[in-house]
């Protein structure tokens, strides 16, 4: 709730104060920075107005993080964890609950080949943003026990918000269920029309030591989505993070946030 405690009450006591002096004008460009605000706070991956965010990695580290989406995906998944395993990177992929459902073997083969999983909550709901604290939570928990249930480990502790979006009402659940919540400083932009080449310029130019680079290998359970586009953009990707000196590792939970393990 800390977001809205900085941001509503002292824009409501201020609108307040002005409306009988000026009329209704400074209410309504209150309301309008009130909103502005309001939306980055929700839509920007780097912003912590709403919940804490780790959206890179902790200085000092001279690593970057490749990160996936959506998945596990019957073909996709095995094709990015084959590239990681020639070029010897580790990554973290962040899983909906109902594909894992469907494919626990993939799940196995993730971490028994030294990388990190987290939710990516379990139906990857466009309206999970918008649902009140005890449906989230059950959400998360469904997407942790079939997590925990397919790798035979503890529960992971790392989330991306589906769409990335954050708000008070997700902040508190996540803080209750001691999860740390990890998004990106470069976005592939992978699951639209974008070219192999335009996904591949993206994300090299976004491939700087602490980087925590987002892409999907999955789809959405409902939504299928052919296409190889994540895949070749990473096979393009890895030899150019090798060129750099950088190494990719998988994300794990510190006591004060994130780091690579
Ligand atoms: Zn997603």
């Amino acid at each position: 709730m800390r977001g809205h405690l900085i941001v509503d009450v002292p824009l409501i006591a201020a609108a307040v104060s002005l409306a009988p002096v000026y009329g209704l004008a400074p209410l309504a460009w209150i309301t309008l920075a009130a909103t502005g605000i309001h939306t980055w706070g929700v839509v920007n991956p780097r912003s912590s107005l709403y919940m804490p965010v780790w959206w890179r990695l902790p200085k000092g580290s001279d690593g970057v993080a490749l990160t996936f989406d959506d998945g596990p995906h019957p073909e996709r998944t095995p094709a990015v964890l084959d590239l990681l395993a020639k070029h010897g990177q580790k990554a973290t992929f962040f899983l909906i609950g109902e594909n894992v459902r469907r494919h626990p073997a993939l799940v196995r083969r993730i971490v028994d080949e030294g990388h990190a999983v987290g939710l990516h909550s379990d139906t990857h709901s466009w309206w999970f943003n918008c649902w009140p604290p005890p449906k989230l939570r059950r959400d998360l928990e469904r997407c942790a026990a079939s997590i925990s249930d397919a790798t035979g480990r503890a529960a992971p502790t790392l989330f991306r918000p589906p769409v990335g979006l954050k708000n008070p009402m997700v902040g508190f659940v996540t803080g209750r269920l001691g999860l740390r919540t990890v998004t990106w400083s470069c976005r592939a932009l992978d699951t639209g029309s974008a070219t192999v080449e335009q996904v591949t310029t993206r994300l090299a130019n976004g491939l700087k030591p602490r980087a925590i680079l987002g892409m999907h290998d999955g789809a959405e359970p409902d939504k299928p989505r052919p296409g190889t586009l994540c895949v070749d953009a990473l096979a393009r990707l890895l030899p150019i993070l090798r060129e750099r000196g950088l190494t990719s590792r998988a994300l794990c939970a510190t006591q004060r946030g994130i780091d690579v393990g």
